[in-house]
């Protein structure tokens, strides 16, 4: 007999379909005939089948008020003795006084009052400014994921109990209220003047997790409809923004994606509509609800003046989200500990998405920075690593949302790619359509996936003898972090390839012993090629094995990049790098986002900062060299060759390069001169901040700051960064004097938005904890409480190492223990972990640096 966890149903009672009536009220003024401001009075009814005989149906309700509950039988209703709500896993018990008869439907029909609440989950408020009339608006929204569709209507809120929805909603006429599905009409309210019901198509099987609902006066912009002619697509967003144009591209991107993923699978979208809709405040990036998906505004609206690096984040969490309308919400994790089949498998979707719609921006070379490495990253640490396939007592001990980590992200998506590598493109796209067919509007655990994934792999001959799929995954899902990878010479030609567990702090070798079965690409002298095909495996009961090299050759494990590890000791790399050019682009994309970390941390000191700048220097330069010089971009470029060149030229001009530097003076003193600005949008904040912080007699300082007064919106932020880029003691001092005053900044967002950007200037540091010390009450009058220096530490404790912050701060909370008792826990301990960080590798990197001549295999990868 397989025990239920405490936490989770029993399943003795199974919903087929809920039918939900719910009034959110947004403005005070009905108390009488509907209810109070902020109460969401409705209904659900349940159609359910019992699976065993019970007295008991537990579901999920939480902060809900429950007035009535009945249970119904072939027409009779079975008397409900009592109710009862328990606080720690929300269960909600309707204890009945006859047991239900397996097999039997039942219906239950429960009335309730829920509310819109302030926090950010479940049915929510929030509200912002009509740009046209200056008037503040409220909407209503929902989050459910993971736990939170229970705030809103008691549900069996278990992301394998899928069911049909269905929903009445009543709204103001002057609203839109928008469901998983199409409107199918809507009728006045009787007896509440001004109020309609809006009346939703049934859903398909689904979980709860993914039902969403938006109240608001927003409007829309609809996509073509060429290319998905069953599904109508459309962005909604506040009226001024749709005004603007802004929804237009998402609108767009929405239904090319979504008819890609259907091709691609064969398994069309499967709802007659497809809504994205731009919230101002939202606590995460997106959510992919069924039909409904809600974004925060910056992810989803494109503006005219938009940068290419902005078009290219709406794509990806368009791309995103909409990968989810097939993993996730076709087929969703059995339990939230398989969530990584949802967030591992869309992350890789993504990919396949963007290529399709903005291939100019090489979405799969991106992948390795952005995905691959930081995966990596938080896996090679034991304090933050965890096993894919969540323990399901782990899970309990932390937050739920906790476990939405680069891990389950990120690696999970890098697993994927690796499946990809070996198994190749074909068969890995068979395999997850055969998943999607048979397991849809159901729930799966990973064992599915590997299954059905195996099936293809195996009639296409692309796994070692005897061996499944699962064989080789198990270890990579059910084991935390990752193998290395090294290959050793022994004598002339015999090499020895070695797995080890991968650790990136020192002190905790006792896992070394695990072991992972691994695909091996390489490549030779001889026979160059870079496909991600492996030679051979490394398996799980395996330490290393030998392989002979033929004479005078280079070896590079990992030939094809797809594999989850990183490689030590690749041989004889000299010899390969004097064949092959040393600018390929995406070595510097993968090098540059790895040394981020160094570079915060090398540039608070000048000691560490330049060997770090003799080392980076000279290729940075020589990359920019190769791909045109400075100026090699020009206004209205596109896709990855601007994201690029903004890159490149943002570490030049940070590494101090004087060509960088020149360059940027001279756009600027043009703009200066002729009042006309020809930098491109992606360039303009490394340029301005070049140019301010490199100006000594303080006229570029004056001139930005000139322009701040009077710019456009669109133009603001990159100024004010700039001007935070000043290494200039005064000219920082003066900044700090503006945030108390409205001279220079509009209002205290601005002033907010001024500390962050002041934070990422070490130089600025200590001068503005200083400050903050020196004007504690005036700032704490200003501002109303602590929240702006709150903002400043915040943005500065990623750059700080030096027991000086540290100093500052404890002086600040000294000034009022009880405001600061936990509000910079969070940048002090930052700060203490840079410290440790540099313990452990600031030696290390830095004579790294001062030998200049080590390149390892991690940085080198062949354009495919
Ligand atoms: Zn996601």
């Amino acid at each position: 007999m397989i025990t239920v966890p405490k936490h989770r149903l029993h399943k003795s009672v199974i919903p087929q379909k809920y039918f939900l009536t719910i009034v959110p009220i947004l403005d005070p003024g009905f108390e009488d005939v509907l209810g109070a401001q902020w109460e969401a009075p409705g209904s659900v009814l349940v159609n359910a089948f019992a699976a065993k005989a019970t007295k008991t149906i537990t579901l999920h309700a939480k902060n809900i008020t429950i007035h009535n509950v009945t249970v119904i039988h072939k027409s009779e209703v079975i008397p409900v003795r009592n109710v009862s709500q328990h606080d720690r896993f929300s269960f909600m018990k309707i204890h009945l006084s006859q047991s239900l008869i397996p097999g039997d439907l039942y219906l239950i029909n429960i009335s309730f009052t829920s509310y819109v609440s302030e926090v950010l989950n479940g049915l929510f408020r929030s509200s912002y400014t009509n740009e046209d009339t200056g008037e503040q608006e409220w909407f209503a929204a929902t989050h459910m994921e993971a736990l939170h569709a229970r705030q809103m209507f008691p549900c069996f809120d278990e992301p394998n109990l899928k069911a049909v929805m269905q929903a009445k909603i009543g709204r103001r006429e002057d609203y839109v209220a928008l469901f998983n599905t199409e409107s199918t009409g809507n009728e006045t309210m009787q007896g509440v003047d001004g109020w309609v019901w809006e009346t939703f198509a049934p859903t398909v099987q689904m979980s709860t997790y993914l039902t969403a609902m938006i109240v608001a006066k927003f409007q829309y912009s609809e996509a073509p409809g060429k290319l998905l002619p069953e599904t109508r697509v459309r962005t909604y967003a506040p009226s001024h923004y749709i005004k603007q144009g802004a929804a237009v591209y998402s609108a767009e991107v929405a239904e090319r994606i979504l008819s890609t993923y259907g091709e691609y699978f064969k398994e069309k979208y499967p709802m007659k509509k497809f809504d994205c809709v731009a919230v101002p405040s939202f606590l995460y990036g997106a959510m992919e609800n069924y039909g409904l998906s809600i974004f925060r505004e910056t992810l989803l609206l494109h503006f005219n003046h938009s940068t290419e690096s902005k078009r290219y984040i709406v794509t990806n969490v368009i791309s995103h989200e909409l990968g989810h309308q097939w993993f996730g919400n076709l087929v969703s994790p059995e339990w939230w500990t398989n969530l990584w089949l949802s967030e591992g498998l869309t992350k890789f979707l993504e990919y396949i998405g963007m290529n399709a719609t903005i291939p100019e921006f090489e979405p799969w070379d991106i992948f390795i920075s952005e995905s691959l490495q930081l995966g990596l990253r938080l896996d090679a640490d034991p304090r933050t690593s965890h096993s894919l396939k969540i323990d399901e007592d782990a899970w309990l001990m932390k937050n739920e949302m906790e476990w939405f980590d680069d891990i389950a992200y990120k690696k999970g998506g890098s697993l994927i790619r690796m499946m990809q590598g070996f198994l190749s493109e074909p068969v890995m796209r068979k395999g997850l359509s055969r998943y999607l067919a048979r397991m849809k509007y159901k729930s799966a655990v990973q064992d599915d996936l590997f299954a059905d994934c195996d099936k293809e792999g195996q009639l296409a001959h692309k796994l070692p003898e005897n061996t499944t799929l699962k064989d080789v995954m198990s270890g990579w899902t059910l084991q935390a972090g990752f193998p290395l990878l090294r290959a050793k010479l022994n004598g002339e030609n015999n090499v020895t390839v070695s797995q080890e567990k991968y650790i990136s702090i020192r002190g905790s070798g006792s896992e070394r012993k695990m072991r992972w079965f691994i695909p091996v690409s390489i490549a030779t002298a001889r026979h160059p090629n870079f496909d991600p095909e492996p030679e051979f495996w490394i398996r799980n009961n395996e330490t290393s094995v030998e392989l002979r090299l033929p004479a005078n050759s280079w070896l590079i494990l990992n030939a094809g990049n797809t594999e989850y590890i990183p490689i030590q000791n690749a041989l004889n790399l000299t010899k390969y790098m004097k064949d092959h050019a040393e600018t390929e682009q995406v070595v510097w994309t993968s090098l540059l986002s790895m040394m981020k970390t160094a570079f915060k941390l090398f540039k608070e000191t000048d000691d560490e900062f330049t060997p770090l700048k003799k080392y980076m220097l000279p290729r940075i330069e020589k990359a920019i060299q190769a791909t045109g010089g400075f100026d090699a971009i020009k206004m209205n470029s596109t896709g990855m060759p601007v994201l690029r060149h903004a890159q490149l030229l943002d570490w030049a001009c940070n590494l101090y390069s004087r060509g960088c530097i020149q360059y940027a003076m001279e756009l600027v003193k043009s703009w200066k001169n002729t009042g006309q600005l020809t930098v491109p949008k992606d360039f303009q904040t490394v340029i301005f901040s070049a140019a301010v912080a490199s100006d000594s007699s303080g006229e570029i300082f004056d001139f930005i700051k000139q322009q701040y007064k009077t710019a456009e919106d669109t133009l603001k932020d990159q100024l004010l960064t700039a001007l935070s880029h000043s290494q200039d003691t005064g000219r920082i001092k003066s900044l700090l004097n503006e945030i108390t005053k409205r001279d220079l900044l509009g209002d205290n967002s601005e002033a907010l938005v001024l500390l962050q950007h002041l934070g990422s200037n070490a130089k600025a540091a200590d001068i503005t904890l200083q400050y903050f010390i020196e004007n504690f009450a005036t700032i704490i009058n200003h501002f109303g409480g602590i929240n702006p220096i709150v903002v400043a530490a915040n943005a500065m404790a990623p750059h700080l190492k030096s027991l000086s912050g540290l100093f500052f701060i404890d002086q600040l909370v000294q000034l009022n223990t009880e405001l600061f008792k936990t509000s910079l826990a969070p940048a002090v301990s930052r700060i203490r972990a840079n410290i440790m960080w540099f313990d452990d590798f600031g030696e290390d990197m830095l004579e790294f640096f001062e030998q200049n001549s080590i390149y390892q295999r991690d940085f080198y990868k062949r354009r495919v």
